[in-house]
């Protein structure tokens, strides 16, 4: 089986293909800090492309919250189960090298464990019938998509009543979050490793994973392979279905809302009221292979240069192309395990955001229009506090974005600007 070298794993893998990059690829950045679990996102994409007959229990955008929650059900839990009795089986544990970290290469360290394409090589050889470890969840499992919202771990205290030490942070002791979860468009996704029809593809000019309807012979490979469970079988049509990354928007092809043919943003993230998420798309370097060195790009800056931004489960081994702030209440322990060793540092910085941080985190949700690079005018200071026994100040400085041709596309300040009705106006609009 051919090697190849995956950036948040810090090494090469297995993997049933040679490997291959898009000159592009689709990525987007989600801040768990705000997400508010309205479901905007969901319903979003559910009335762009499943609201037909057979689609019913397909999201393709879902918000679960964690650590209970999950569509379908428990799919992360079991999994890792999966994972840790294949290790078991080997007497190899999951653990992260965290000390060979190395800039941009190898962010996180090394993984010393194996993924669902080397457990599954382990267990059932080249030939076997599993390309990737996984499994292939009940119809009772996908029937209810936000099963356990708003339920938290740890419960202590008195109902309706203030119970500090389980609100305190740096880690809450009742706690629960939101993961706002779509299709990865992982550089080496698992559903096109296990899929037998070869229907599933990446497009090489931006790294979007789709399944070609005509191919697909709804054999569910993708279904059990997709360690983050995104790709859905429909029984009135017999075949797999999943997130398209809404495609034309990425192509630019509306022309009233591009007429200048930029990529937009899709409707997930255009749609997002809690503003938690900023999509682009990154430049693949020929040469290297790996995300093109671009200190203007914000994706680029929040992922490899400030690295507040990680991976879901970089473990499973498919590199997968969303990246997520942790949640900064939530014990460590729990989020080490879901977005790798980066967690702390993440944490650590996005809590005490550097000056340019605290500019770019502006750009979220901002423009319609995919933003590809941005610049800083420097302002005056506004405010000076201290965090973590450390002082900090704020600045109030402008952040502009421009499009894929360089043309502006959003200017803002880092403190937002309010505006008081007068008296006469109260309650209108
Ligand atoms: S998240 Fe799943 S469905 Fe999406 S590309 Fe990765 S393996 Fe395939
Ligand atoms: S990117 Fe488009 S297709 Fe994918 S989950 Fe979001 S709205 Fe749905
Ligand atoms: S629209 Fe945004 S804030 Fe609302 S649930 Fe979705 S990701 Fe969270």
């Amino acid at each position: 089986m051919p090697k190849v070298y995956n950036w948040q794993l810090g090494r090469k893998m297995h993997y049933p293909y040679e490997e291959r990059h898009p000159r592009w690829q689709f990525a987007a950045v989600f801040n768990i800090n705000r997400c508010i679990g309205c479901q905007t996102c969901t319903m979003a994409c559910k009335s762009t492309w499943t609201f037909s007959k057979g689609q019913e229990q397909m999201w393709w955008n879902n918000v679960e919250t964690k650590p209970y929650g999950g569509y379908p059900q428990f799919w992360d839990v079991k999994l890792l189960q999966h994972l840790d009795e294949a290790h078991q089986r080997e007497g190899t544990e999951a653990a992260w090298d965290a000390s060979q970290k190395d800039g941009t290469r190898r962010p996180y360290g090394v993984f010393q464990g194996m993924t669902i394409f080397e457990a599954a090589l382990k267990r059932y050889g080249p030939e076997g019938h599993m390309r990737a470890l996984g499994y292939i969840p009940s119809d009772e499992e996908w029937r209810s998509p936000n099963i356990y919202e708003d339920t938290a771990t740890g419960h202590q205290g008195s109902r309706g009543e203030l119970h500090p030490p389980g609100t305190t942070l740096p880690q809450h002791k009742t706690w629960f979050f939101y993961l706002a979860r779509i299709c990865n468009h992982c550089t080496y996704p698992g559903c096109l490793a296990a899929c037998p029809r070869k229907a599933i593809y990446k497009r090489p000019e931006d790294g979007i994973v789709l399944i070609d309807q005509q191919r697909c012979r709804g054999y569910k490979k993708c279904v059990e392979a997709c360690p983050y469970k995104k790709a859905m079988y429909r029984p009135t049509t017999r075949i797999s279905e999943k997130c398209v990354a809404c495609y034309p928007r990425i192509e630019g092809k509306d022309p009233q809302l591009t007429p200048d043919g930029v990529p937009l943003e899709t409707r997930c993230m255009t749609a997002c009221v809690g503003k938690i998420r900023l999509q682009g798309l990154v430049r693949i370097d020929e040469r290297t292979k790996e995300w093109t060195e671009d200190r203007s790009s914000p994706l680029y800056f929040l992922v490899k240069v400030e690295k507040v931004a990680l991976p879901l489960y970089p473990q499973f081994g498919t590199e997968p192309n969303i990246f997520y702030i942790p949640p900064r209440w939530v014990p460590r322990p729990y989020l080490r395990q879901m977005f790798g060793p980066g967690v702390d540092q993440a944490i650590e910085r996005y809590a005490a955001p550097s000056r340019e941080l605290l500019a770019v985190l502006q750009l979220f949700r901002i423009t319609q229009k995919a933003i590809f690079r941005y610049e800083i005018r420097e302002g005056e200071k506004i405010f000076e506090t201290e965090i973590g026994g450390k002082p900090w100040t704020m600045y109030n400085d402008t952040i502009i974005g421009y499009d894929r041709n360089g043309k502006e596309v959003v200017r803002t300040a880092v403190e937002e600007p309010t505006y008081e009705r007068p008296k006469e106006h109260l309650n209108s609009i």
